[in-house]
């Protein structure tokens, strides 16, 4: 199994890779994942982030953010640690020390949603992307900030995982929109290959590209996933897997797996207009069907 080029996944693949949970697992055991998200007005994505990564059963799960947005968020989720840093509305370069020290608590950070695209926000994540030594999950506004900052994924020291949609990879790529759409699968290997990174090019249907060049393809999901947010609850999920033990590869494809499976048992009674928080509170039950 390990010399495909191209790998649809279907339940069995997955099933094999989920963390399994034994009788004596305490919270310690399962992970705890950082998440640098939100900025003044922009709290939601770092929530729903957040929430991903609850219902994909992180041991424990810290959000932290900026000093004016810390307050929208905090007890919205008493099972998530909020914190921030700075007092302003963005995050900005001199945070960067801060925050990687704070780091240092985590197994696996997620950098991006709703952090917004300053000049000094971009600054924040080349340092953090630069400098983290363990798994990241960039996505989002973390996407814009790396395309900004030409930041070269070969020569970072951690573990990248990127989450972009065919719009934030065609900046990171200079390719149009609709290139990307005529090769999805060579586009984003060839990427993942080239910076030799993880590589979840989103959208109908997620490729997952790996370092080594190989690619798979998602078979769950739905249109009905097409609404704002949908993402930034990914982003948690897949943070969520790797603070549990699993490979940046694995966690990208049981993650995406995953998301796109609640989604699915969303749409069953709700084709389009279900929340983002609807298909969060059914990961659980994804989780379970996978396994069973
Ligand atoms: P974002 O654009 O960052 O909010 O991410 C959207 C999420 O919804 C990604 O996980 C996409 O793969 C998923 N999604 C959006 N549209 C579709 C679709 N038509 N079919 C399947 N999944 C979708
Ligand atoms: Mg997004």
């Amino acid at each position: 199994s390990e010399d495909f080029p191209v790998r649809l996944l279907f339940r069995e693949d997955i099933a094999p890779l989920l963390p399994v949970r034994n009788q004596i697992s305490h919270k310690g055991k399962n992970g705890f994942l950082g998440i640098f998200a939100g900025s003044s007005g922009m709290e939601g994505a770092a929530l729903l982030a957040g929430q991903g990564a609850l219902y994909a059963g992180a041991g424990k799960t810290a959000i932290i953010t900026t000093g004016d947005a810390a307050p929208i968020m905090a007890g919205k989720f008493p099972e998530i640690m909020v914190s921030s840093i700075g007092n302003g509305p963005h995050f900005t370069e001199d945070m960067a020390e801060a925050a990687l020290e704070k780091a240092k608590a985590y197994d696996v950070i997620a950098i991006g949603p709703g952090i917004g695209r300053d000049e000094e926000t971009v600054k924040f994540v080349k340092k953090m992307v630069e400098n983290f030594e363990k798994t990241i999950i960039l996505d989002a506004d973390g996407l814009y900030a790396a395309a900004e900052a030409k930041i070269d994924f070969k020569s970072c020291p951690g573990r990248l995982i990127l989450t972009p949609h065919v719009g934030e990879f065609a900046r990171l790529t200079g390719l149009s929109a609709s290139e990307i759409e005529e090769k999805r699968i060579d586009a984003a290997s060839d990427f993942s290959k080239k910076n030799r990174l993880v590589l979840v090019l989103k959208g109908a249907p997620t490729v997952i590209g790996l370092p080594d060049g190989r690619s798979y393809v998602n078979t769950t999901g739905n249109p009905g996933m097409a609404t704002g947010g949908m993402g930034d609850t990914l982003t948690g999920v897949i943070g969520a897997m790797a603070a549990q033990g699993m490979s940046p590869s694995s966690s990208a494809a049981v993650g995406v797996y995953l998301h796109g499976l609640a989604g699915d048992l969303a749409a069953e009674t709700t084709p389009v207009g279900y929340r983002v928080t609807d298909l969060a509170r059914l990961l659980p039950k994804a989780r379970a069907q996978i396994t069973e």
